[in-house]
């Protein structure tokens, strides 16, 4: 089942999240020299035009980066990418995580990115050129397995699945596992959706026991229109860097102070 397409909702508070302490997260890693690997089990197609017919649609960008892109510090890693590809794209353009990688990693990086869905995956490698960067029209699960541990040793893996299969919330911690055993120094960073049937929390608590040190992230937000779902998101991060459990604390309270949080 590949129906999820992140276009409707790329921009969205969600992905402000998600996003802002993914980049806070590769500025971190990126002070020292040694080169990094970067693996995204489910990359989407990497750049998104919030003027298109399904972001307009939902309207959740309008409610998300397009309303809070003044929260951020000047300098922010997030609004650094972001004004790259803007630059390069034009106004309305907007990075997915995978591009938001791509603009802050370095030449000695190695970038492995999974996408099934094969108009995504084409246009992520329409979006994503570089001799250092792997895309893969492969499940992303399978990918991080055949990977682990990758060379660079050092690196981050980004896991965001679409949660179509109710199957992902019991088999996410197993994978979570069986990735940190064979790749015990790797950051591994899983986003999830709040439900209003809170179908997230008995994977957060395995999560939760198995990781006792990891950064768990959450925000709650109005729901982007009347019967929608979603009223919050988290990012658990095992392994962070030192300094991201503050950088994600001020998220929250600048999201906050500007109204944005429910
Ligand atoms: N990480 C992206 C971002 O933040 O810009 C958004 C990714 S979107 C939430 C999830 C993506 O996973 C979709 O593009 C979908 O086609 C893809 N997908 C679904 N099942 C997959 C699988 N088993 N392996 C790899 N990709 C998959």
């Amino acid at each position: 089942m590949l129906s999820y397409q992140h276009a409707f909702h790329a921009g969205n508070l969600a992905d402000l999240q998600k996003h802002a302490l993914l980049a806070e997260l590769l500025s971190y890693m990126t002070k020292k020299d040694k080169p990094l690997s970067y693996i995204e089990t489910h990359a989407g197609r990497g750049l998104y035009d919030l003027t298109s017919a399904e972001a307009v649609k939902t309207g959740e960008a309008a409610q998300g980066i397009e309303a809070y892109q003044g929260i951020f510090r000047q300098g922010h890693p997030y609004l650094q990418a972001l004004a790259e590809v803007r630059r390069e794209h034009g106004p309305s353009a907007y990075p997915g995580s995978p591009m938001i990688a791509a603009k802050l990693l370095r030449s000695q990086d190695k970038l492995h990115l999974a996408e099934l869905h094969p108009q995504e995956h084409a246009a992520l490698t329409r979006a994503l050129r570089a001799p250092n960067i792997a895309i893969h029209r492969q499940d992303g699960f399978d990918l991080a397995q055949s990977l682990c541990p990758p060379d660079p040793r050092r690196g981050v893996m980004l896991v965001d699945p679409p949660y179509e299969l109710k199957q992902d919330y019991v088999e996410l911690p197993k994978l979570f596992r069986q990735i940190a055993k064979k790749w015990n120094v790797g950051v591994l960073a899983l986003w999830y959706p709040i439900l209003n049937s809170a179908a997230h929390v008995p994977m957060l608590a395995q999560l939760s026991e198995d990781f006792p040190g990891a950064l768990c992230h959450e925000i709650r937000f109005p729901p982007a229109r009347e019967g929608h779902r979603m009223i919050g998101s988290g990012m658990f991060i095992v392994n962070p860097p030192w300094g991201l459990a503050e950088a994600a604390a001020e998220l929250t309270d600048r999201l906050r102070s500007a109204g944005a949080l429910g």
